[in-house]
């Protein structure tokens, strides 16, 4: 646990990353949609690259293009975006669109093609909340950020309810539940696919069992393609508890700030210091991401512990 950029830096000298990088280190970080103003501070992210120059490595800060209406949905949108949040005057920026497909329980992901040569690269997460996995932090950086357009529309697509109209008793709770309106129950159930965002909250929601995933839960589709992005390789985490907000960094406004500034983690564990970031958070400020967004996110560890991505056990370790 730091509080600084310089007790980070210290953290990650427990780690060989000299040896594991060898030349280059691609440094996955979201660099924020615009308008947002939560994202991972610049200056932090250029003390973190400066020590990695220091150990004669060339760092890349990268992210994928994303799969919604955005100047980031393309490669030079989403450089214009890097450059106006202060990011490609650090080091040279690499934004993804492609991928090469990786399988994991019998679903298959596109993995960021940037990952395909590589055996270990480093992962900045901010911590934050998040309307459909309840709350985003390394795994979510994984799952969601390091595939391609096309595996994030599906896992979205997956959490999407499949109504079975003879257990339905129009009680109206899934059209409470709904966030975005996709769902009306009045004399009979109505749905609107074009409004839904697969949140899930829905099927949550029904006490019947009259809504089922179209495949999978949003937070298993997460986990399943973290598990797909670090098939083969290792990483080093390091996850930011400041400007913890309510939404994500993909969020123009993001809302508002939820929890006081927790500091810094560092792990070689994409699953504990999730795990940590949680405990800390709700330690301090209570189950935030519940009461704004709805959802409990705590499944999402049990899910990529269950597939091997790490462990919600840590030892917490104060860095002076
Ligand atoms: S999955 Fe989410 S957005 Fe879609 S209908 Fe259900 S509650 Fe609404
Ligand atoms: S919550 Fe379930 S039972 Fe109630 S209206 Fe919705 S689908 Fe029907």
């Amino acid at each position: 646990m730091c509080s600084s950029a310089n007790e980070v830096i210290d953290a990650l000298k427990n780690f060989d990353i000299k040896g594991l990088a060898k030349d280059v280190l691609p440094i996955k970080l979201h660099m924020g949609e615009p308008g947002n103003k939560n994202f991972v501070s610049p200056s932090f992210v250029r003390e973190v690259v400066r020590y990695v120059r220091g150990m004669g490595i060339r760092p890349v800060l990268w992210d994928t293009t994303v799969a919604y209406r955005s100047p980031r949905a393309a490669e030079e949108g989403y450089l214009d975006v890097a450059r106006m949040h202060g990011f490609a005057d650090i080091c040279d920026v690499y934004i993804e669109d492609e991928g090469y497909s990786v399988e994991v329980q019998g679903y298959r992901f596109e993995v960021a093609k940037i990952l395909q040569p590589l055996d270990f690269f480093m992962t900045i997460s901010h911590v934050k909340g998040h309307i459909q996995a309840g709350f985003g932090g390394a795994i979510k950086n994984l799952g969601m950020g390091g595939v391609t357009k096309e595996s994030k529309k599906k896992i979205h697509e997956w959490a999407k309810p499949v109504y079975y109209g003879i257990k339905c008793v129009l009680c109206g709770e899934c059209e409470k539940a709904c966030p975005f309106g996709a769902i009306r129950v009045d004399r009979a159930w109505s749905y609107s696919p074009r409004k839904c965002f697969g949140c899930g909250l829905c099927v949550e929601a029904c006490p019947e069992g009259a809504l089922k995933y179209l495949r999978e839960n949003f937070l298993k589709g997460l986990a399943m393609s973290a598990t797909a992005v670090m098939k083969g390789r290792r990483s080093v985490f390091v996850n930011v508890l400041i400007n913890i907000s309510a939404h994500c960094d993909c969020d123009p406004d993001g809302g508002p700030i939820i929890c006081k500034d927790l500091g810094y983690l560092v792990s070689d564990d994409p699953v504990a210091i999730d795990s940590a970031s949680l405990d800390l958070i709700y330690k301090n400020c209570g189950r935030v991401f519940e009461k704004v967004n709805g959802i409990n996110p705590d499944p999402i560890l049990d899910y990529a512990e269950k597939l091997g991505l790490g462990t919600k056990e840590y030892d917490l370790i104060r860095v002076r």
